[in-house]
């Protein structure tokens, strides 16, 4: 059931049913297809974070993400976690593909109801659109970064929102 093809964007709203902004639903996995996933509604949050641990972890200057809702968020594969301490001084754990190494997505042990993806694991990373680049105090002097966004120095206010709840893991 992992190779359903429903990422083409082609797919019209199913007859019938008075489905509207229900029917948003997005795929992506890695670079090798051992990982695949699918989220059923929209992202909480889309950001570019400046952080040195997105920088290590995507090779890059910084990482674009999104924030999903675990509820509505179905991995198949194993992703392989590795954890590392947050600026927050909380855990994180970044999840990788132990095939071909691509950064997939991370879990917040202390916000269990959120995921983070990696945009470059969208199927269809053009819709991703970041909202604001965070952790910007840490990013090098050759990341330039679109003027357009607002820019917070370390994280910013999150969504007003109770998936964001902290618990003890
Ligand atoms: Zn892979
Ligand atoms: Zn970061």
């Amino acid at each position: 059931m992992s190779t359903q093809d429903t990422a083409n964007g082609a797919s019209a709203a199913p007859s019938g049913e008075g489905v509207s902004d229900s029917s948003y639903s997005f795929t992506g996995g890695c670079a090798c297809g051992a990982i695949r996933y699918e989220c059923s509604s929209e992202p909480v949050l889309s950001f570019n974070c400046h952080c040195l641990d997105c920088q290590k972890a995507s090779g890059s200057a910084y990482a674009s993400c999104l924030m999903v809702p675990a509820a509505d968020f179905g991995l198949t594969g194993e992703p392989k976690y590795y954890t590392v301490t947050a600026h927050s001084g909380r855990p994180i754990e970044r999840g990788f593909c132990p095939e071909c190494g691509s950064q997939v997505l991370a879990r917040l042990p202390h916000t269990p109801r959120i995921v983070i993806l990696h945009a470059s694991s969208l199927d269809d990373p053009s819709r991703h659109r970041p909202a604001v680049d965070m952790f910007a105090s840490r990013a090098q002097p050759w990341d330039h970064m679109d003027p357009e966004l607002p820019k917070f120095p370390e994280l910013p206010p999150l969504p007003d929102s109770p998936l964001f709840e902290v618990r003890q893991p």
